[in-house]
């Protein structure tokens, strides 16, 4: 069984962003929980939270089809003591979040650097930001996206990602997301089945597939290995179906949400019936 939806908006509110996955025909989404561009946001009424659990409830969708993706300001491996603690303050409030919300899955980018600290120092950082926010919060699993190593970002290599979860105590609540376009652009070959064979293979023994929380299926404008962060529709890009259609093939991607960030959302509904159908040939 795989869960195969998209990012949805939740302009109108919550349990809106349900019913948009919902009109999809999609069986996982993503949103964020507030306006992802801002650091301040109130907290979530008692009726907000009702209506998202009835939307849920009504559509069918359980907590491990959902998973919410936090704030683009937020950076875990922050330089500045100041601004690192903005961050963790902002994460704690997005877990707090998650659990009254019942779900326990929240994507984050890993951090940047800033050319101010070492790779290192700032993956040490970052993992100790997620033993502060894991220690206040419970129930809910941080879920470390790659980064296609735009800037000063780290998590575009999986030794990077390896590294923080190396550094997290409880190792229950940390897991990673893989975006293919991120994985692409930051020199992880996928154009064939060879090619996925081999990263996934690469994936397996410097992270490990009991890890893996969630994939983002994005094709990719840029060029392999250009480091550039740029979504493409499925088969429009640089990578290609073959990769989306190895992945659907695949059980090693059962119940975990999969998610398209593609930039033209009128193809949403089509690119989630193509995967569904991917994935039932191998069925047949
Ligand atoms: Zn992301
Ligand atoms: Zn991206």
């Amino acid at each position: 069984m795989k869960y195969i939806g998209a990012h949805v908006s939740i302009a109108g509110g919550l349990e809106k962003a349900v019913e948009r996955a919902a009109q999809l025909q999609a069986t996982a989404f993503a949103f964020f929980t507030k306006n992802q561009r801002q650091w301040h946001a109130t907290s979530l009424a008692s009726e907000k939270i009702c209506a998202f659990h009835r939307a849920c409830e009504i559509h069918q969708y359980t907590s491990e089809q959902i998973i919410p993706h936090g704030s683009y300001l937020i950076n875990l491996g922050h330089p500045i003591s100041d601004k690192l603690e903005k961050s963790r303050f902002s994460l704690l409030d997005e877990v707090n979040r998650c659990q009254q919300l019942n779900l326990t899955l929240l994507n984050i980018h890993p951090g940047s650097h800033l050319k101010m600290l070492t790779e290192d120092q700032c993956l040490k950082r970052i993992a100790e930001s997620i033993n502060i926010v894991l220690s206040k919060t419970k129930g809910v699993t941080i879920v470390l996206e790659n980064t296609a190593g735009q800037g000063s970002n780290v998590g575009f290599l999986f030794e990077h990602l390896s590294t923080i979860i190396h550094n997290v105590e409880d190792k229950s609540r940390v897991g990673v997301c893989i975006d293919t376009c991120h994985a692409f652009s930051s020199g992880y070959e996928l154009r064939t089945e060879h090619d996925c064979v081999q990263t996934f293979s690469d994936f397996d023994r410097i992270i490990g597939f009991k890890y893996l929380c969630a994939l983002h299926l994005n094709d990719s404008k840029s060029q392999f290995n250009s480091r550039l962060d740029r979504h493409h529709n499925l088969g429009k890009g640089t990578i290609g179906r073959t990769a989306f259609s190895w992945i659907m093939k695949n059980e090693r991607f059962n119940r975990i949400p999969m998610i398209l960030e593609t930039v033209n959302q009128d193809y949403w509904k089509e690119e989630i019936n193509w995967l569904k159908s991917e994935q039932d040939k191998n069925r047949s």
